[in-house]
Order: structure tokens, then C-alpha cells, then sequence
């Protein structure tokens, strides 16, 4: 844990302060609540990475967030955890016809990868959330099976969101009443691997309301919206799209 904290570079934005690096603050100031941080005790995960400390309060607060930091730096629980305290906070009103949080993942194994991470914290948290995660090998009746069970959460390759979208195992229209949080995680592969088509379809789907994060190891090819925030505004690390509308939008309304 320590070496992730020590290879961890934040370099100045607006938002990350000088005294960083001798930031101490641990994962209950940051503002998660005790159970998340004891199923983070559990797992011997004790002190936040600096993106960590930086993404987890803004997230909390709801603003959109486009976090970079390398390979490594801890950016899957920078955002699992504050999305999954919401997801506390909301929980019993069940009558969504659609999942509240999209994670959308590059790679299949990246999407196994964020799938156990999450399951084990709602494991260890003892709340009852539904994660499912779809994949590209999945039949069509499959995929309607794992959305028929009403998740709160889906992580998933853009193609198969996609695919649920097209043969009408996802309702666009309880997509964009229940979405509130969308994540692209290694937002800078997801981009690269040629995804852009299926999320740029998926963005009309997608409520002004909801909560948008980006998660990227590189500040190349995610786009002009992420040019725009990681080189012009000097914001390396982080950018507050709070004042923007939703950023994916943004990502692919310039060209
Ligand atoms: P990234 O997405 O930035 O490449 P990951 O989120 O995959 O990094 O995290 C890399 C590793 O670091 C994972 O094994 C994860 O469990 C671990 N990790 C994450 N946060 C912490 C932390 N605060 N303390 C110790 N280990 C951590
Ligand atoms: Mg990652």
C-alpha cells in the first residue's frame, strides 16, 4: 500500500493543495461513513492514495469529476467508494426500472476486476445491492436475465450496453429515469479501443442529472472535452465539471 501512495504523482490543479503530499487525512475525513471504512480495515486498505483523498469528497458532493492519475494510484475505489455510499444513502426505494450506476470498463477483464472489487465491499459492507456485469459473450437472453433482476449497479463494456439497448433488454426510457451516476473508468482505453460510437450512443440516454466520472491513467486521447480540462485549463489531475452539463455530452458535442 505504501509504494502505491509513494509512485502516486498529484501535480498542482485548482484543486489539490500544496501540502498534499503531507496529507494525512484518512478515509472517515474524507467523509465515507464507518461501515466502507471498515470493509476497506478488512481488506488491509488503512490510508487514502492522493487521488483517492482529492476524488472521494468531490464525488461525495456530487460534482462531475474527471480524475487522472497512473496506473496503480487506487482510481476503482476513488470512485467505488463514495458512489457506493450514495447508493447507501438511497437504497430501499426498489421501484427503479432501470440501474442507478453504469460503470463502463475498456477490457473484459477489467470489467471482472471492478465487478469483485465491488461485490467484495458490498460483501463486507452486509447491505443489499445488486451488481451485475455484462459481457460480450453473453446471449441476448443472458443479458436480459442479468438486467431482469433490477441492478443498482452494471459494469460493462460500451458494446453491451449497446447491444441491451438495441434489442430492448435496456429501456432507454428507465435508463434516463433511474441513471445517476456514470462512470468510464480507463476512460483514455475506452476511447482508444474504438467505443466511441457506442457511447456516444448511450449519451442521449443519459439524464442531466446525472453524476458523470472519468477515470483515466493518460491525459491522451479521451477526447476534446478531457484536452480541454487535463492541458488547457491547467487542471492536471482533476478537473470540476460542475458547472458544465453532463461530460460526456461535452466529450463528443465539439466535433
Ligand atoms: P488504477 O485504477 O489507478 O490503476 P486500482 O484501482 O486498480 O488502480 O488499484 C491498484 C491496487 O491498489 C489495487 O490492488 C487496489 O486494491 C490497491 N489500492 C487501492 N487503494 C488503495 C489504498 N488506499 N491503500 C492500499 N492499496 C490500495
Ligand atoms: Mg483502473
Amino acid at each position: 500500500a505504501e509504494e502505491v501512495v509513494e509512485e502516486e504523482h498529484v501535480t498542482a490543479g485548482e484543486v489539490v493543495e500544496e501540502e498534499q503530499d503531507d496529507d494525512e487525512r484518512s478515509f472517515e475525513e474524507l467523509g465515507l461513513e464507518a461501515r466502507l471504512v471498515r470493509a476497506l480495515s478488512k481488506k488491509s486498505i488503512e490510508k487514502p492514495t492522493p487521488i483517492q483523498r482529492v476524488a472521494i469528497p468531490l464525488i461525495l458532493e456530487g460534482k462531475d469529476v474527471v480524475a487522472r492519475a497512473k496506473t496503480g494510484s487506487g482510481k476503482t475505489l476513488a470512485y467505488l467508494l463514495p458512489v457506493l455510499q450514495k447508493l447507501f444513502a438511497d437504497s430501499p426505494s426498489k421501484s427503479n426500472l432501470a440501474p442507478a450506476v453504469f460503470i463502463l470498463v475498456p477490457t473484459r477483464e477489467l470489467c471482472q476486476q471492478v465487478y469483485s472489487e465491488v461485490t467484495s465491499l458490498i460483501e463486507l459492507c452486509r447491505v443489499q445491492l445488486k451488481v451485475v456485469q455484462l459481457r460480450s459473450t453473453m446471449s441476448a437472453s443472458d443479458l436480459r436475465t442479468s438486467l431482469a433482476g433490477l441492478p443498482d449497479i452494471v459494469v460493462s463494456t460500451p458494446a453491451c450496453v449497446q447491444t441491451c439497448l438495441k434489442n430492448g433488454t435496456l429501456q432507454a426510457k428507465a435508463l434516463q429515469e433511474s441513471l445517476s451516476v456514470l462512470v468510464l473508468d480507463e476512460a483514455d482505453l475506452l476511447l482508444s479501443y474504438g467505443y466511441e460510437d457506442d457511447i456516444k450512443a448511450l449519451t442521449a440516454y443519459i439524464p442531466k442529472r446525472c453524476q458523470c466520472l472519468l477515470m483515466s491513467a493518460t491525459s491522451r486521447s479521451v477526447g476534446v472535452c478531457c484536452f480541454f480540462f487535463f492541458e488547457v485549463t491547467n487542471c492536471y489531475d482533476l478537473a470540476w465539471l460542475a458547472l458544465m452539463p453532463p461530460l460526456t455530452r461535452m466529450l463528443f458535442s465539439a466535433d
